[in-house]
């Protein structure tokens, strides 16, 4: 499942190019899509912009008319130059958007409907989205009391909850948990108050790095100080995530691994720096 970070990057991509320029084609997969595309044209309209909210890909059109996608675990948006090869087939395309430059393909999106503004603010998941990570502005305090409001909840499984807290996913979450020293089975309530505004401050500063313009669409969140170039395997980036067995980078206790929740989502965890805590 792409993290916040990785939509967000898409959306900003898409905005450089897409934004102030008229549509000049739109196909979809959609049935939904295509008939509110033949009462209310897509072509001809204008792309205001294109921004993430959460895991949400939002695409604003000029007459108050919004796509929004959710990629869950398989979906992307990819831009082409018109006549470029696309790298998936048409079979996977489920939206298509030309403008006079750019050919914009959405692959494999589960999630994909059209809204109003209105709508956005009101009815749509995207209205009970918690605090944005990536946000502009980022309501912390805000953050806390949903999470330590979670009660019992094991803290990694309401860090994927985006009603709570919007942009972490399932690496993040091992990550920041690892980095807080929080075991990912404590209850959310249990976090002490200190301890929870670490977290998402790490949490907040491990998605702004990953967002940086130019830098790799691989998440990182540890640096080998002795590698002089980015790391060159997954595995080289990550504090904890896919690391079953291996030694952690600063302990050397194996690290665990164990499905949670009903999603059967890894986590991943080192027992001696991450401490399970039961204290209310
Ligand atoms: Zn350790």
């Amino acid at each position: 499942m792409p993290e916040g970070d990785t939509i967000f990057r898409a959306a900003q991509s898409m905005h450089r190019v897409l934004a102030g320029h008229a549509v000049t084609k739109f196909e979809t997969g959609y049935a939904h899509l295509d008939r509110v595309d033949v009462d209310t044209p897509i072509a001809g309209r204008t792309i205001e912009k294109v921004v993430s909210a959460g895991k949400h890909h939002l695409i604003h059109f000029s007459g108050d008319l919004i796509l929004r996608t959710h990629m869950r675990m398989n979906g992307s948006w990819h831009l082409y130059r018109h006549g470029e090869r696309w790298w998936r087939g048409p079979q996977a395309m489920r939206v298509r958007l030309d403008t006079a430059d750019w050919v914009a393909v959405a692959f494999n999106v589960p999630v994909a409907e059209f809204v109003t503004p209105r709508q956005l603010e009101t009815r749509d998941p995207v209205a009970q989205l918690g605090p944005d990570l990536l946000g502009e502005t980022f309501d912390r305090d805000e953050a806390i009391r949903r999470i330590a409001a979670s009660g019992p909840r094991a803290i990694a499984m309401t860090l994927l909850d985006q009603r709570i807290l919007a942009g972490i996913g399932n690496v993040y979450k091992s990550e920041v948990l690892f980095m807080s020293g929080v075991h990912p089975e404590t209850p959310s309530s249990a976090v002490p108050h200190v301890t929870l505004e670490r977290m998402i401050d790490i949490a907040r500063g491990v998605l702004q790095d990953n967002v940086v313009e130019g830098s790799s669409p691989r998440i990182q969140t540890y640096r080998n100080l002795r590698q002089l170039n980015r790391a060159s395997e997954h595995d080289d980036s990550l504090w904890v995530y896919g690391r079953r067995g291996k030694p952690c980078r600063k302990c050397g206790t194996p690290i665990e691994m164990k499905k949670m929740g009903i999603d059967a989502r890894s986590t991943y965890w080192c027992t001696a720096c991450q401490r399970l805590s039961l204290l209310k």
